[in-house]
This record gives structure tokens, C-alpha cells and sequence, in this order.
């Protein structure tokens, strides 16, 4: 039982509905955006206050000075916290807090740059589950963010700051196909993996990235993940259960299921790979210029997908480049396509061919197994950046030899590890192309190559070196100081 005839010092989290009605009746400040505080005699509080302001209270003499005011934030933060708990344990949905055995793991990013503390990890099995916890992020006025696959960047899946309620999704991981319309209905826990095996058993696909994301190798065939997708069901922020269009702001809503347009698997497919090795920084560079010029002027069908790979050469002053790709009609179609291009380039040090169903070709690209659930989630301590290299302007020469030429030097000798990707978005043909710059969300309908720059600490663990961001930076700024001030990369 608190003493009532002391002075004390009230601190809650504001609540909704309550905040104002406290701030009337006891002339209440806000200390942050999130809590409440007052000074007085306990004694002066009536019942009603005291229930429902959940007030910490301690003797007025310890809340003189900076100290104590932090040392009272931390212990709101605990009740705040066991409210959460409160709540979700009487809802009987299941979640990590910190201090939990489990909290460390499930509050680690991908991009282990980033060190995030959510308020907690919850792990809801239904719809109905995610609509009550955002009712209690609601009631606790605290951010809530879902976690989908976890391949944020920037620790956004975690909310990208400390205190956010994650909804971690990987409960939810049903798949069902209406064959004979080709729509499936897949929540949004699902792994691309279990995705790709789930519609390719029903002798369909989706177009997706070969680990992550909505582009990959089929996506000139079949366009970008997104542009499949008739319907979200979602939850609102107050916990409204509803039926989405295509396309929103960022944090409009949890998307729980998607309802895509799946696509006849082709028979047949070919990955495949061309490299070159130890090419100096003209030859490099005449090569990236020669597949950019092929696949804007040449008839190529949608049936490639493809991307320019860079690498660090053995020796400074050198690079190395392959085009590598997913082929998904018949692999003498391949040849027809690829040797008029091939004809115009050097001759590749090794090249790489498989052949087989179109769910073979998925599990190749992941790198032999679709299998989501035996292998732990990978981390990666990294610093990447994009550009989409407009059609109407494509990489100028001096762009692209800058580019080689900053690789081979300062690529050679860079503390990180370093790829790039130069993905094919465009070139004749392109389902990703059809789709009209204000159809969607993804504007950049005509681009040629959405270029991945992507760089990792040493041994890919903690701390990512300044020096990697200078060099990735650096890197960027070779191509776009070499085209025109108002190139739209993106
Ligand atoms: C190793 C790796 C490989 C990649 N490969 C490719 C590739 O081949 N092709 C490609 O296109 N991209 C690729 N990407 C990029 C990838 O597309 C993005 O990182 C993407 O945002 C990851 O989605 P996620 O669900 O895994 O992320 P999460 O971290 O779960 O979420 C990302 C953001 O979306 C929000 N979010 C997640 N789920 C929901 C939901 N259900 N409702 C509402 N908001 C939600 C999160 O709150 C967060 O803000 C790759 C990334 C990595 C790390």
C-alpha cells in the first residue's frame, strides 16, 4: 500500500481516451510522445483515477533532476510492457519479450548493421489474433509492424527503432489454389520457397526473386510480384478485419493473404551462366555496353530473364563479369536467342547450364533446395544501394567505364566484400515493361537495369567498416556523375 500523505510523482503511458480526460482533471504534461506525468499528493487523486492511470508513483524528492526522470521512464516502460503482456497472455497469443530466452534470436535482423528492441515478438496463428494485437497496440499507443519474410534492409520488419509490437507472420502459412481460375490465395507468412513448391505440385507459378523479394528471372515473362496480385485481405490499425485493392501508402495496413494470379509452369527451363574473367576495365565495360545495346535494339522474347553480374577481379585493375540467367521455353530456343549476342563479346572463360522442370530451375536458383524450415535464417552484415537505368536514357559510355574502372581499383582493394547485380527490368518484350509507370505502386515501368550494389563486413559479422560506405558510395557516384544532371535513376 503506497503512503497517501507524501508527494508523489505520477508517470503513465498515455492511454487512448484517457489522455485528455486526465490532462482536465489533473493538469497533466506530456514528458514524451507516449507518457503521461503529474506532481501532487496521492491524497488528491480520486479512486477512478488511480485505477485506470496505472499510476507509478514514487516520493517527490526523487523526481528533482534529470536522473530520476530517466530512471521513471524505464520503470514505465516496464509497466507498459507487462500490460502488453497482460493483454496478450488473456488473448492466449504467443510472444517473446526481452528477457524471454527467446527474445535474442527473434529480434534479430537480417542486416545485423541494425540493433533493434521491440516492445515484444508476437507470433498470432489467425486473422483474429492480428486484429487483437493491434488493439492492444492501439490501447498501449505503441507502434505495430509486421514481419513477413525478415529481409529488410533496415531492421524495418522490426519496426526500425526500439519499442514497436512486432506481428511476426510465420504461423501463417497457408496456401490454396483455385486450379481452374489459377488464383491462389497465399498468407503472408509463407516462405517464396514454400510458395514456389506449394504452386508448382499444382503445375503453376509465380513470379518472385530466387530468395527474396518480387523480381526475379521469370519476371520479364511473367512481370513483378505485385502485378499478380488482385486483392489483399488486411487489418487496419484499429484491428478492422478488411478486403484491400492492389496498391497503399506504406503502413496502411497487415496484409494476412494475398489473392494472386498464378501462371501455367512451363514445361521446361534453362539456368544459365556466361562469365568472363580478368577482363581490364575497356573490355569490361564494352561488355556491359554491348548486352545494354543488344537488349534494346534485338526481338528478345519474354522466355529471358536475366542479369549482369559484377565481381572482384584476382588482380587490381580487373573485374569479373557473367550474364546469367533463367531461360523457360525450350533450351535450342536458348541458343537462337543468346549467340547473336554472344557473337559480339569475347570468349567466356566457363559457362553453366541446367536443364530441367520449371521447379527444378526454382530450386537451382535457391541453391538446391527449397526447403524453408531445416536450415536456421542467415544473417548478413551489410550496406546496399539501387538505381534503375532509365530507357529513354541508358548508361552512357563514360558512365560505364567509370564504373569498371572504380571497381577495378577501388573494388580491388575495398575492406568489404562486394557484388552487383544489374537485374534485366526491361528490353523488348518485357511483361514488366507492359504495365503502364501509374498502374502500381512500382513506378519505374521503363527501366533497362535496376542495378543491386550490395557490400558486406569482413567474415559478413559486425561492424560494418566506414570505409564500405564510402566505397559503396563512391561507386554510385561513378555512374551517376557521369550521366546527365537530370538522369531519373530512381
Ligand atoms: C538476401 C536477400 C535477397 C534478396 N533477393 C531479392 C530478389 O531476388 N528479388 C527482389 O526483388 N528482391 C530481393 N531482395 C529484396 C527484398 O525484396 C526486400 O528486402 C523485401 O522488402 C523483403 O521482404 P520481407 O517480407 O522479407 O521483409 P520484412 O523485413 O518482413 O518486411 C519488409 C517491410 O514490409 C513490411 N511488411 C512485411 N510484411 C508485411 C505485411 N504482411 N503487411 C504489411 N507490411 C508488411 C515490414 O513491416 C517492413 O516494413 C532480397 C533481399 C535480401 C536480404
Amino acid at each position: 500500500m503506497m503512503p497517501t500523505s507524501k508527494a508523489f510523482l505520477i508517470l503513465t503511458p498515455c492511454r487512448t481516451g484517457t489522455r485528455d480526460r486526465c490532462r482536465r482533471t489533473l493538469h497533466l504534461n506530456c514528458l514524451t510522445e507516449n507518457l503521461i506525468c503529474a506532481s501532487g499528493r496521492l491524497d488528491s487523486l480520486n479512486k477512478a483515477h488511480q485505477n485506470h492511470a496505472r499510476i507509478v508513483a514514487v516520493p517527490l524528492s526523487t523526481m528533482l533532476g534529470f536522473t530520476s526522470i530517466l530512471l521513471l521512464l524505464g520503470t514505465s516502460r516496464l509497466v507498459f510492457a507487462a500490460d502488453i503482456k497482460d493483454s496478450l497472455d488473456s488473448l492466449g497469443i504467443v510472444a517473446s519479450f526481452p528477457g524471454d530466452v527467446t527474445y535474442t534470436s527473434a529480434s534479430s535482423p537480417f542486416n545485423l548493421r541494425f540493433s533493434v528492441q521491440p516492445a515484444a515478438i508476437t507470433y498470432p496463428k489467425t486473422v483474429n489474433d492480428i486484429s487483437e494485437i493491434l488493439k492492444v497496440g492501439a490501447a498501449e499507443n505503441v507502434s505495430v509492424v509486421a514481419r513477413s519474410g525478415g529481409h529488410s534492409y533496415i531492421a524495418n520488419g522490426l519496426g526500425g527503432r526500439n519499442g514497436a509490437l512486432v506481428v511476426d507472420l510465420s504461423n501463417m502459412t497457408n496456401v490454396s489454389i483455385d486450379s481452374a481460375k489459377g488464383i491462389a490465395l497465399i498468407e503472408t507468412g509463407n516462405r517464396l520457397g514454400d510458395i514456389a513448391v506449394a504452386l508448382g505440385d499444382a503445375g503453376r507459378g509465380l513470379p518472385h526473386g530466387s530468395s527474396s523479394g518480387g523480381f526475379g528471372f521469370t519476371s520479364r515473362m511473367w512481370g513483378l510480384t505485385l502485378d499478380t496480385i488482385d486483392a489483399a485481405n488486411v487489418v487496419l490499425a484499429n484491428g478492422t478485419i478488411a478486403r484491400a485493392l492492389r496498391g497503399s501508402a506504406s503502413s496502411f495496413a497487415i496484409v494476412t493473404s494475398i489473392e494472386v494470379r498464378t501462371f501455367p509452369a512451363p514445361p521446361t527451363g534453362t539456368i544459365f551462366q556466361y562469365s568472363w574473367d580478368g577482363l581490364n576495365t575497356t573490355t569490361a565495360a564494352q561488355i556491359i555496353a554491348t548486352i545494354q545495346r543488344f537488349v534494346q535494339v534485338h526481338d528478345i522474347p519474354p522466355h529471358l530473364g536475366g542479369e549482369i553480374n559484377l565481381f572482384r577481379g584476382a588482380v587490381r585493375g580487373t573485374i569479373s563479369i557473367s550474364f546469367a540467367g533463367g531461360w523457360y521455353a525450350h533450351i535450342e530456343k536458348l541458343n537462337a536467342t543468346v549467340n547473336p549476342l554472344l557473337r559480339q563479346l569475347p570468349t567466356t572463360s566457363r559457362t553453366s547450364f541446367f536443364t530441367g522442370t520449371y521447379l527444378e530451375t526454382a530450386e537451382n536458383l535457391a541453391g538446391g533446395s527449397l526447403d524453408t524450415k531445416s536450415a536456421p535464417d542467415g544473417h548478413d552484415t551489410f550496406y546496399a544501394k539501387s538505381l534503375l537505368t532509365p530507357e529513354s536514357s541508358p548508361m552512357s559510355d563514360a558512365a560505364i567505364l567509370a564504373y569498371t574502372t572504380y571497381l577495378a581499383n577501388e573494388g580491388f582493394s575495398a575492406e568489404v566484400g562486394w557484388f552487383i547485380q544489374m537485374e534485366l527490368y526491361g528490353g523488348k518484350n518485357s511483361a514488366i515493361n507492359a504495365v503502364s509507370p501509374d498502374a502500381t505502386a512500382f513506378a519505374h515501368r521503363r527501366s533497362i537495369f535496376s542495378i543491386q550494389f550490395y557490400s558486406s563486413a569482413p567474415n559478413n559479422v559486425p561492424p560494418y567498416p566506414q570505409s564500405g560506405f564510402t566505397f559503396l558510395d563512391g561507386l554510385v557516384e561513378s555512374i551517376i556523375s557521369n550521366s546527365p544532371q537530370d538522369w531519373n535513376y530512381g
